[in-house]
């Protein structure tokens, strides 16, 4: 059973997004970009190491391998040219569809009269008109964080604190929506409640270690408790 007990102390106005995992079923499609760049190399990196860095710059990512494997750091140039070789394998691969019952879970959100925020690191140009062209009338441009925001990212809670800011909350008036162990460190380090749905491949054990105040496997899964998440956690 899911404890949500705690909800009773919030005062909700505003649900964060998180991107990745969350509103696209994005991340197969990262952890094979990030295992065939470092596979090229002769590094052994593996899906599971994928998600469980998602959110990590991509710097911070080759830096923690090459310390790894290599037993060095990586140089300045071949940290540039992996990341490209992993973004430009990602660009050639089909786009990410939107998570399953996404839609309803925002829309339901917006019906309830709450905030939208996203919270991501992702840092697309095109990011807001592809927000837009699958969720039409759900995000506006100011109520976003991304990657052009911030100067530390997820893990650090700086994004989520930014978005308290913008929005003008406090940490009791937020729930945040993740899916990967960093994203949930950096939103329970700002203070908020965090839920986690474990849309990819990771144990549990990942999302709860880092502090998820609840736990759902699928957005389905939270979309049938939503109605009583926002009852107990609206004033
Ligand atoms: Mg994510």
């Amino acid at each position: 059973m899911v404890d949500l007990s705690a909800l009773d102390k919030l005062d909700l106005k505003a649900f964060f997004f998180d991107m990745d995992g969350v509103l696209f079923d994005s991340m197969p499609n990262h952890a094979k970009a990030w295992c065939t760049a470092f596979e090229d190399l002769g590094i052994h990196f593996t899906p599971y190491d994928a998600y469980m860095r998602e959110g990590m710059t991509g710097t911070s990512t080759i830096y923690q391998a090459f310390t790894r494997q290599l037993g060095r750091d990586a140089s300045e140039e071949e940290c540039k040219r992996i990341y490209k070789v992993k973004c430009d394998i990602f660009e050639s691969l089909p786009e990410a569809k939107p998570m399953p019952h996404v839609l309803e879970v925002l829309q339901t959100v917006k019906q309830a009269g709450l905030d939208i925020y996203i919270v991501t690191g992702s840092g697309q140009h095109s990011l807001f008109d592809r927000l837009n062209t699958h969720f039409p009338n759900i995000f506006s441009r100011e109520k976003m964080v991304t990657a052009y925001d911030v100067k530390k990212g997820k893990p650090d809670p700086e994004p989520y604190l930014m978005a308290l800011k913008k929005g003008n909350f406090k940490a009791n008036q937020a729930i945040v929506i993740e899916n990967a162990p960093l994203g949930v460190k950096s939103a329970v380090a700002a203070g908020i409640f965090t839920i986690a749905v474990n849309t990819g491949i990771l144990k549990d054990e990942e999302l709860s270690k880092n502090g998820a105040d609840v736990i759902y496997q699928t957005m389905e899964e939270l979309l049938s408790h939503l109605p009583e998440i926002i009852a107990k956690a609206k004033r």
